[in-house]
């Protein structure tokens, strides 16, 4: 089974399955992007414009959701459950499509035609690692990635090793993802993503799960990292360390947008969204 299928087996609502609306076919390589088709770093850009969604059974999770988050940025998603955090990530590769509006990724619009070119670019965690996890081994699951893009061998197993290494998990290559602990596969699902260098990270509740050590490298990694991120976290000590920029969402819509500052430091709008200062 492929990541791709593991997905839709996990989301009832795929792109590829039949409620999309684009058209348009995938010709026009995206700003940065190489010879070979693989897009670089540089087109780590999200724009997001009037994006509506609603479930088959008619919940409408988005309401018109603009966002433009330029490359390198590392922005924090928050706000109570049901927001509507989760299913605007899932707009990012294309897991879901808008029933209304436009996703574009380092200027390519997601769409079915570019929606295997988008998921290389942009590294998808769910937040359940079970979602991610499938292999017989934790090498084959941080492999899959870069093998479904058919790179050679040995630079498959430096890419692998550098992902476990970048997320503290080098030494378990051989072992049975489903029987490590939660906070272990979450980072060997991190590192499923992190093995395809992709230009985006989206993140649904990295640190959830994680023992103090665990968010500590977490922490780190995010620190470290030079691509977009883009996380929805309750973890408000969290957005306060490594986000400059909060986006707040609650019912489908964006509220808030700005500095981590100063949202942080709006006492009344934390308070409306049933959010805590950190
Ligand atoms: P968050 O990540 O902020 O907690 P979600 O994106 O998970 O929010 O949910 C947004 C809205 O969509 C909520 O009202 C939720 O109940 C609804 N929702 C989420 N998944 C589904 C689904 N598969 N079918 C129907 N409604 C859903």
């Amino acid at each position: 089974m492929s990541h791709e299928h593991a997905h839709e087996h996990h989301h009832d609502h795929p792109l590829e399955g039949g409620h999309y609306h684009g058209h348009e076919h995938d010709a026009k390589p995206a700003a940065g992007s190489e010879p070979d088709g693989l897009v670089t770093t540089a087109a780590g850009t999200i724009e997001i414009e009037h994006l509506h969604f609603h479930y088959p059974d008619g919940t409408e999770a988005l309401i018109g959701v603009d966002l433009r988050v330029e490359h390198g940025e590392k922005v924090a998603i928050v706000g109570p459950n049901g927001a509507g955090k989760s299913t605007l990530l899932l707009h990012l590769n294309g897991i879901h499509g808008p029933s209304h509006g436009v996703v574009r990724i380092g200027g390519v619009l997601v769409e079915r035609g570019t929606v295997r070119r988008i998921r290389a670019v942009v590294g998808l965690v769910f937040q359940d690692p079970d979602d991610q996890l499938f292999s017989p081994t934790v090498f084959d699951d941080v492999a899959f990635g870069p093998l479904h893009m058919g790179m050679a061998r040995e630079r498959i197993h430096d890419r692998v090793e550098a992902a476990l290494a970048s997320v503290g998990m080098s030494g378990f290559e051989a072992r049975v993802p489903h029987r490590l602990s939660l906070g272990q596969r979450k980072r060997v699902a991190m590192a499923t993503v992190l093995s395809m260098e992709p230009a985006i990270l989206a993140f649904d509740e990295p640190t959830a799960g994680l023992d103090p050590r665990g968010r500590r490298g977490l922490i780190r990694l995010l620190d470290q990292m030079q691509q977009t991120l883009l996380v929805s976290t309750h973890d408000m000590p969290l957005v306060a360390e490594a986000f400059p920029r909060t986006v707040v969402m609650d019912d489908g819509r964006i509220v808030a947008d700005g500095p981590t500052d100063r949202i942080l430091s709006d006492g009344p709008l934390l308070e409306a969204h049933g959010l805590e200062r950190p």
